[in-house]
């Protein structure tokens, strides 16, 4: 049908191409019996009432019911796509992962970008981080980056997140977005002024996901074959430059097309716009995380580039829609824990949360087999092959007549020598104790470099006006709370906000 987006003609291609392949085939019911009548349920006259032994009824009806996996609690709104990642340069001076061993070696990824705060069904256009989630399918099992549109986050420590993510959502009583919990839990903890500048910017509502980089956000430890490890971060920027909507056309997008992200990715991939990334690396030694200035595991800040600099890797290119929405990216589950050899956590206190908070989630969205799901399973190993068995909906053949148990006599899957860490030497000690940094750390530094050094005059009058327009909503005591707070990024930052404020308050008061 011409004039029409290919998102818009998805159906129409899928029964050209039955055409060339034969019909939809005879429906049944979920147990595979043929359906004769599909328009009318059994009843006793053509009145009713209905039949209970109808059963091919009840088989639709109660599958139906079924139909909704809990909502993830963050990131409920997303799309993805299919696609792989190659290979540019060597960096196996530093890593010995698979997935990095050879220039030119392509390896399958799947992406997952979504919004942060809003259910599944919000606007794609809403103010907000976005997630970047990457999966590679290695020769050595599944390696998610699981990262955001922005290289830190609001908060460093992962006991924070779940009040954090409740300031974002709605009100318990009123179900509604609350300026005030927003407002004043950021306020009393200012270690989220960096993020929240980056949020207020305007890189907080980026033009689709396709113009967006993409950061793995913590810091990671990456070890080479001879078991030297460095500090890593990665980074992968969009090669489709970095595109913002301005605020009226984000807003006005909100209500006329919520889901302007999820079309113009599909689109741009069905048209052959194949979206490519550029993968770097930043890189610390040992030594260097020792004297470096600022806590290089602080999810708050970056590391500045001309310090360590940005060493190319490869590219990401996504060049396949998901078949199906629900199987492949609603049942897509990510996790930092899923990490390969050669790659490893660093001391990140986020990441260290992150670790056992993601697969916790999948355990509860999809069930404890939830690795066994196609698009979740590490297809390019000979596996998995290990001592876990049984648990709901066990549907590969559960590994057999292996043995169950380890260590064993009876050809049960060994240990890998290169996945063991003998070489690499590493040592903590350091007193237990709960360390609140939200006052004792620096939280403001890296936010002025942001504020003077890298906005323009325009940027800055954008992204105060963006603070005004939504802390006019708060409580008076909040809004002088977050204004002496972003007074410490920058006086005249703090003078441009409680100018407006005041402008606002008059401005109404005359009304
Ligand atoms: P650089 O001058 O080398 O880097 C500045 C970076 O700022 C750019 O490379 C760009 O990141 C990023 N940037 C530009 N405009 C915006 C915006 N509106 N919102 C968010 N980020 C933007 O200096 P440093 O590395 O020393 O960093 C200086 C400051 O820049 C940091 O304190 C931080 O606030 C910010 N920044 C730094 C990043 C980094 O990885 N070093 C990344 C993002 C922000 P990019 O090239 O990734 O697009």
């Amino acid at each position: 049908m011409s004039g029409r987006e290919p998102a818009t003609d998805q159906l129409v291609n899928y029964t050209k191409a039955k055409q060339v392949s034969g019909n939809g085939g005879v429906l049944s019911t979920g147990h595979g019996a043929p359906v004769g009548v599909k328009t009318a349920i059994q009843t006793v006259g053509p009145r009713g009432p209905a039949l209970l032994q109808d059963v091919s009824f009840i088989d639709e009806m109660s599958h139906f019911d079924r139909e909704r996996i809990p909502e993830r609690v963050v990131h409920a709104k997303g799309a993805g796509a299919f696609g792989y990642f190659e290979v540019t340069h060597d960096i196996s001076q530093y890593c010995s992962a698979k997935v990095f061993d050879t220039i030119g070696k392509r390896t399958p990824i799947a992406v997952r970008f979504s919004t942060v705060g809003g259910e599944s069904g919000s606007a794609d256009t809403a103010r907000d981080p976005r997630g970047f989630a990457v999966k590679f399918y290695t020769e050595d099992g599944i390696w998610d980056l699981v990262g955001n549109n922005t290289p830190i986050f609001f908060i460093r420590d992962p006991t924070l997140f779940p009040s954090f993510i409740h300031t974002q959502k709605r009100n318990p009583a009123t179900h509604l977005k609350d300026p005030d919990m927003f407002w004043d839990f950021l306020s009393l903890r200012p270690e989220s002024m960096h993020q929240v500048l980056f949020l207020f910017g305007d890189r907080g509502t980026p033009d689709g996901y396709r113009h967006m980089n993409g950061y793995g956000s913590h810091t990671f430890k990456i070890i080479n074959s001879s078991g030297v490890p460095h500090y890593v971060k990665f980074h992968y920027k969009t090669d489709q430059k970095i595109k913002n909507l301005p605020v009226e056309k984000a807003n006005e997008l909100a209500s006329t097309d919520p889901d302007y992200s999820i079309r113009d990715l599909y689109n741009a991939i069905e048209k052959k716009e194949f979206p490519t990334w550029t993968m770097y690396i930043q890189v610390m030694t040992f030594p260097q995380a020792e004297s470096c200035k600022f806590n290089p595991f602080d999810l708050t800040k970056i590391w500045p580039q001309k310090d360590y600099p940005l060493i190319p890797v490869g590219k990401l290119c996504l060049d396949r829609n998901p078949k199906n929405y629900f199987a492949e990216v609603e049942q897509i589950a990510f996790s930092p824990s899923h990490m390969v050899p050669g790659i490893e956590p660093s001391p990140d206190k986020m990441l260290q949360g992150r670790l056992f908070s993601y697969a916790d989630t999948h355990r509860h969205r999809l069930g404890a087999n939830y690795l066994q799901l196609p698009v979740n399973c590490p297809f390019r190993t000979n596996g998995p092959k290990n001592y876990q068995r049984d648990g709901p909906q066990c549907y590969t053949d559960n590994q057999g007549g292996a043995p169950n148990y380890f260590p064993n006599s009876f050809s049960g899957p060994l240990e890998c020598p290169r996945a063991a860490r003998s070489n690499i030497k590493e040592r903590v000690s350091g007193d237990v104790e709960r360390y609140d940094s939200g006052q004792s750390e620096d939280n403001y530094s890296q936010a002025t470099v942001f504020w003077q050094k890298v906005l323009d005059e325009e940027a800055k009058k954008r992204l105060a006006n963006n603070i005004i327009d939504h802390l006019k909503g708060a409580a008076g005591f909040l809004q002088d709370r977050a204004v002496k707070n972003f007074s410490n990024v920058d006086v005249d930052l703090g003078n441009r906000l409680r100018t407006g404020l005041a402008e606002f308050k008059r401005h109404h008061s005359n009304l």
